[in-house]
C-alpha cells in the first residue's frame, strides 16, 4: 500500500474490506484483529456491530483501525457475532455518516450492512426509491441496499435479502446482521473476494485469508458467485439467489491490492506476482546490472524478474513507513526542490549501474516519472521500467479508485510516448496473457476467471448508471 498523498493520487486505490464472525464469545476482539489486517483496503474510517441476540453494540469512527477502537470501547461490544468493515470511499464522501457497517431501525428491528464493492446501478435504484418516498441519510450505496430490504413486502429478512439483491448490479462482497440472523452473500460476478473460515465453533469471513491467519482460524473456502449464506436459529445454510454467472473476480487483486500472504482464488498472491515477474522477464528480458520493486506491492514481481534474468535483486528504493494520513504536505516549490518523504534512492545500491524497476501500474505517470528521476539523480546510467499490469485504459465501476478515462495515462497515450513521458530508457507492461497465466487459471478459464475491464474495457455487467449518465435508461 503506498501513500497517495505524496503522489497525487498517482495509483488505484481498493474500496474496503469485510470481515464478519459469528459463534465466539471475543466476537468485537477478533473482528478488531480481522480488520486490521485488512487495514490496507481502507484507511478512512473502521467500524464494528455486535449482536448479543438482543441489541446491536455499535462502534465506528473515521481514522485508522487503531485510531477508532480501544480497550474501553472494544468491551462494550457484546454478544458472539459481530461484523466489522475498513473503508476507502470512492462513492460518497468521506465522513463518519458513511462509515460502515450502517446501522438502521425498520419496521421489522434492526439492521446492519457492511459491503466491499460498487453496484453500477446504484444511481438508478436511488433515483426510483427517492422518487417514490425513501429518504437517505447517506450517500453510499450500502444505504440503498437497507432501502430495499426495508421496503420489501416479503415475509422474512433472508427472502427480504434476497429480493433486494436481485435488484442489484455490480460488485459487492457483502454482510447483512439483524439481532437473530447473519446473511453473507458475493455478487453473481465474484468480481471481490469473500473467504470463509472456521475457529472452533465459530465461522469467520474475510475479504482476504490474511486475517485467518491473525487470528488462527482455519480457511474452509470461498464464497460462490450469487452464493448466499445464512445462519440462524436453524443453522448455517446456503443458497444462491441469481443464477450464477462466470466469475470474475478483480486481476488487481493479485496484482497490487491484497496482501502477498493472501490466497485470491485459491491463488498466493507473493507467488503470483512473483510469476509476472518472471513472465515480464520472458516478454521483455533487457541488460542490467540491477532489479529493483517499488516498495511495498512490486516486491514480489522484481524478486521474480530477478530470478528468471539472474541479474541480482537489490534493495534500490526505500521506502519511509512513517509518511501518514496527517503527514504535512510539502509544498510545491519543496516537492520541485527535491523533498523526498516516502520514497528513497539507494545512492550505493544504484550508482553507475543500469537498473531494473519494477512497479505494478501505471496510472496517470506522474509518479513513474518521479521515481525514474530520482533513480537518475541517485546515479543509475539507465533505468528500465517494467510494469506487471497491462495498460490501464479504462476506469473501474466495481470499487476501485481509477481517474477518469482522460487522466488515465495509457488511454491517452502509446506505451513509447509514455516511456517518453516517464524518461524511461525502455519501458514494457506484462501482456493480459502474461498476467493471467502468473495468476494460475487453467488456460480454458482465463478470461472468464477474472475481470480485466481496466486493461480492455470487456466489463463483465452492464453499466446501468453509465447510460443512466448517457441519457440512455
Ligand atoms: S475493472 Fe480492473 S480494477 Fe475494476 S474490478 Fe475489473 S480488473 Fe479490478
Amino acid at each position: 500500500m503506498r501513500d497517495e498523498s505524496i503522489f497525487d493520487l498517482d495509483e488505484l486505490n481498493e474500496e474496503c474490506g469485510v470481515f464478519g464472525i459469528i459463534g465466539h464469545a471475543d466476537a468485537a476482539q477478533l473482528t478488531y484483529y480481522g480488520l486490521h489486517a485488512l487495514q490496507h483496503r481502507g484507511q478512512e474510517s473502521a467500524g464494528i456491530v455486535t449482536t448479543d441476540g438482543q441489541k446491536f453494540s455499535v462502534q465506528r469512527g473515521t481514522g485508522l483501525v487503531t485510531e477508532v477502537f480501544n480497550n474501553n470501547n472494544i468491551k462494550q461490544l457484546l454478544g458472539s457475532t459481530g461484523i466489522g468493515h475498513v473503508r476507502y470511499s470512492t462513492t460518497g464522501g468521506t465522513g463518519l455518516a458513511n462509515a460502515q457497517p450502517l446501522v438502521f431501525k425498520y419496521a421489522k428491528g434492526e439492521l446492519a450492512i457492511a459491503t466491499n464493492g460498487n453496484l453500477v446501478n446504484a444511481k438508478k435504484l436511488r433515483r426510483e426509491l427517492e422518487e417514490s418516498g425513501s429518504i437517505f441519510q447517506t450517500t453510499t450505496d450500502t444505504e440503498v441496499i437497507a432501502h430495499l430490504i426495508a421496503r420489501s413486502s416479503a415475509p422474512n429478512i433472508v427472502e427480504a435479502a434476497k429480493e433486494a439483491l436481485n435488484q442489484l448490479v455490480g460488485a459487492y462482497a457483502l454482510m447483512i446482521m439483524t439481532n437473530d440472523t447473519l446473511i453473507v452473500a458475493e455478487d453473481p460476478h465474484g468480481l471481490r473476494p469473500l473467504s470463509m473460515a472456521k475457529m472452533g465453533e465459530a465461522t469467520v469471513f474475510s475479504s482476504e485469508t490474511c486475517a485467518f491467519d491473525v487470528i488462527g482460524a482455519e480457511f474452509v473456502r470461498d464464497i460462490e458467485p450469487g452464493e448466499m449464506l445464512v445462519f440462524d436459529a436453524e443453522g448455517m445454510r446456503t443458497t444462491t439467489f441469481a443464477p450464477k454467472a462466470e466469475r470474475a473476480i478483480c486481476s488487481f487483486e493479485h496484482v497490487y491490492f491484497a496482501r502477498p500472504d493472501s490466497n485470491v482464488g485459491g491463488v498466493n498472491v507473493h507467488a503470483a506476482r512473483k510469476r509476472m515477474g518472471r513472465i515480464l522477464a520472458e516478454e521483455a528480458p533487457v541488460e542490467a546490472d540491477v532489479v529493483t520493486g517499488v516498495p511495498d506491492s512490486s516486491t514480489s514481481a522484481a524478486i521474480g524478474f530477478a530470478e528468471a534474468t539472474g541479474i541480482p535483486y537489490e534493495l534500490g528504493l526505500i521506502k519511509n513507513r512513517y509518511v501518514g494520513r496527517t503527514f504535512i504536505q510539502p509544498s510545491q516549490e519543496l516537492r520541485e526542490q527535491g523533498v523526498k518523504m516516502k520514497l528513497s534512492a539507494v545512492r550505493g545500491v544504484v550508482a553507475g549501474k543500469r537498473v531494473v524497476m519494477v512497479d505494478d501500474s501505471i496510472v496517470r505517470g506522474t509518479t513513474s516519472r518521479r521515481i525514474v528521476t530520482m533513480l537518475r539523480e541517485a546515479g543509475a546510467t539507465e533505468v528500465h521500467v517494467r510494469i506487471s499490469s497491462p495498460p490501464v485504459k479504462n476506469p473501474c465501476f466495481y470499487g476501485i479508485d481509477t481517474p477518469d478515462r482522460e487522466q488515465l495515462i495509457a488511454a491517452q497515450k502509446t506505451v513509447e510516448e509514455i516511456r517518453q513521458e516517464i524518461g524511461a530508457d525502455t519501458l514494457t507492461f506484462i501482456s493480459v496473457e502474461g498476467m493471467l497465466r502468473a495468476i494460475g487459471r487453467p488456460a480454458s478459464e482465463r478470461k472468464r476467471g477474472h475481470c480485466i475491464a481496466c486493461f480492455t474495457g470487456e466489463y463483465p455487467t452492464v453499466l446501468e448508471d453509465e447510460l443512466v449518465l448517457e441519457g440512455k435508461r
